[in-house]
């Protein structure tokens, strides 16, 4: 008995190492600067234009829709806008894959290389949690390249993980969010990175951001894939992808997705 519990004890920093991923994620937070705080218009609305794929307007547009595991439309709809059902709630994911960080999500069926995007988006009207705890969620383009959904009126996260950051890449020029259970807008214009024949990167992806109408990114160039831990970097992949939204275990709302492909 003793020989077997000693045994176990030799195996744990093992289990451990496969259980966790590596690196500290703390090392690639910025806490400094931090983005000034400046107040947007009244106005977040922007029509789709006649050329636009319509992602989401009205209910039955859930249908363009699928988890990240390939199931059909699993968060809450009506003609008002779409809601994360947090997958720690969803039975599609096994206990294991909850313990994961992997990216889940709700993503398009169709898929997407360059494009610009209109999305509207709130946090949770009553606030629940603190710094990325805190209305959570993300628009992740070829469901690797996440602009940052958070709510950050009045709550401090790193600079470089806060609503309208390429998460871990580039924090946002201002701050101009709207306080949660309010609607917001994010208009990008999104540059999709191309590879070489031999698989590697022959030019970065890019993203130029407007938050309810105020420039927060400026065509800035992304160092490859979101990492919550590590340095992003480039895997090589197909030249249309689907957009993700992210679930991040809170509930965010969106409403009015459009797109174009450029
Ligand atoms: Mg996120």
């Amino acid at each position: 008995m003793k020989a077997k519990l000693f045994f176990l004890f030799l195996l744990i920093p093992f289990i451990n190492s496969y259980a966790q991923p590596k690196g500290d994620p703390k090392l690639t937070e910025i806490w400094s600067p931090v983005p000034k705080v400046i107040v947007p218009g009244k106005t977040v609305t922007i029509d789709a234009p006649s050329d636009a794929i319509i992602l989401f307007r009205e209910k039955k547009d859930s249908i363009n829709w699928i988890s990240k595991k390939g199931k059909p439309f699993n968060w809450k709809a009506d003609d008002s806008g779409i809601t994360v059902v947090p997958f720690a709630e969803d039975a599609e994911y096994s206990a294991e894959e909850k313990q994961k960080n992997a990216v889940q999500g709700l993503q398009t069926k169709q898929a997407f290389g360059d494009c610009q995007l209109h999305i509207e988006w709130k946090t949770p009207l009553v606030v629940k949690g603190d710094g990325q705890g805190r209305g959570n969620s993300g628009v992740l383009f070829m469901g690797r390249y996440e602009l940052q959904i958070l709510d950050s009126y009045n709550n401090l996260t790193y600079s470089n993980g806060q609503a309208g950051s390429v998460y871990k890449q580039y924090m946002p020029m201002v701050n101009v969010c709207r306080p949660p259970g309010e609607w917001q807008s994010y208009d990008i214009i999104f540059i999709a990175p191309q590879f070489k024949n031999d698989s590697t990167l022959k030019s970065p992806a890019r993203m130029t951001v407007f938050q309810n109408g105020v420039l927060i990114q400026n065509n800035v160039e992304l160092w490859g894939s979101m990492q919550f831990i590590g340095i992003p970097k480039y895997e090589v992949h197909a030249a249309k992808e689907p957009l993700l939204l992210q679930d991040h275990r809170n509930p965010v709302s969106f409403r009015n997705i459009w797109i174009r492909e450029l």
